[in-house]
């Protein structure tokens, strides 16, 4: 007898449930009714007093056994369900390979950045002397480097440390680029700077602290030049991406994306490079990506796996510290390779096919 009661019982629980699900279907169809309504208005899709109001008539109607706590978690879960419903599709963002699907080519004075060409950027840490610039620039020159780096206005952890030459310093990389038949890239830190930054630099850089200065990322759009934009320091790939949106969205599509290390418990390296966002990124936007494999590192000794590393993954090009004398050097003296560690480094990428074997 207790069999027949049970199946009876189970066949009266299927038909409940079916019917719980045409009443939540028709529930489901009103939302989507009363979406489109709202949609025309204008007007916000979630309105919690709308709900408040649902929920305390649900609970005053509660005829047991479920105590009210556990009818308003049930209906909040079908509310959310329903907002789903109701929510607009995405803004599919400007940076996004949904929104372009050939990859966007930043060409600087004829060097083309996201060609398939892997590009390495090269130079010292900071523009320090006259001397300093012309050793790097006449040394890097022979090993077909186009785009030298070198910072005049350096965002240092402390305030006690070498600032940068500023202005200065921008005129000076200026003028050693020209010498070499060179560009520039030289990172900017202020939004009122880059209206005068334009007259030196070929690129601006815009550092891992300010990948979120959202003032400078806006001035950074306002203006035609391309810009590398450095993943910050504690970035989402996603929070990335929004921030180089914020550059496009104003019209300057010239973004190249630089992935540079993240912070993690991990103390063998400076940063911790998260290579898989190289691939990520690459699916996800249509924007070149560069691997800084100095400061994500901040390792001379591993720099070569890495940048192989970087440019198996799909790296548009590499960032690499160089200085005629790191132990000098006034800003990240132990990172930085000298003039024949470069030359190795890249004889090395030439020798196993990472970059053409003619001279770039
Ligand atoms: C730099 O490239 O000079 C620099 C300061 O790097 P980051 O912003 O990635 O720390
Ligand atoms: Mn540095």
């Amino acid at each position: 007898m207790g069999k027949e009661r049970l199946a009876e019982l189970r066949s009266q629980l299927d038909e409940i449930n079916i019917e719980i699900l045409e009443l939540l279907s028709r529930r489901a169809e009103l939302v989507q009714e009363i979406g489109e309504l709202k949609k025309a208005k204008g007007t916000d899709r979630f309105d919690p007093i709308r709900e408040k109001e649902m929920l305390d008539k649900l609970v005053a109607a509660n005829p047991g056994p479920f105590d009210d706590n556990t009818v308003r978690h049930l209906f909040k879960q079908i509310f959310q369900a329903s907002l789903g419903l109701m929510e607009e599709e995405k803004k599919v963002l400007l940076v996004s390979r949904k929104k372009r699907m050939e990859d966007t080519v930043v060409e600087v004075n004829g060097l083309r950045i996201g060609a398939g060409q892997p590009v390495i950027i090269a130079g010292p840490c900071s523009v320090e002397t006259p001397e300093q610039m012309d050793t790097v620039a006449a040394g890097l020159q022979p090993h077909g480097i186009q785009l030298l780096r070198g910072g005049a206005y350096k965002p240092r952890t402390s305030p006690y440390d070498f600032q940068g030459l500023g202005k200065k310093g921008l005129e000076l990389i200026r003028k050693t680029a020209d010498k070499y038949g060179m560009s520039v890239i030289s990172e900017i830190v202020s939004p009122s700077d880059i209206e005068m930054a334009l007259d030196y630099v070929d690129v601006i850089q815009i550092g891992a602290r300010n990948m979120q200065n959202f003032e400078l990322l806006k001035e950074a759009g306002n203006v035609r030049k391309p810009v590398l934009l450095k993943r910050g320091l504690s970035a989402t790939i996603e929070e990335l991406l929004f921030a180089a949106e914020y550059i496009v969205s104003r019209g300057n599509d010239q973004v190249i994306l630089c992935e540079r290390g993240i912070r993690t418990y991990e103390k063998a390296t400076r940063n911790t490079l998260d290579i898989s966002a190289v691939p990520i990124l690459k699916q996800e936007s249509h924007l070149p990506v560069i691997v800084d494999i100095t400061h994500s590192t901040g390792r001379k000794d591993i720099m070569f796996p890495i940048a192989k590393a970087a440019l198996a993954v799909g790296a548009d090009g590499l960032i690499v510290e160089v200085h005629p004398e790191p132990s000098v050097a006034l800003s990240d003296a132990k990172q930085q390779m000298d003039l024949p560690q470069f030359e190795k480094f890249m004889e090395g990428l030439r020798t196993s096919g990472y970059l053409p074997k003619e001279n770039l």
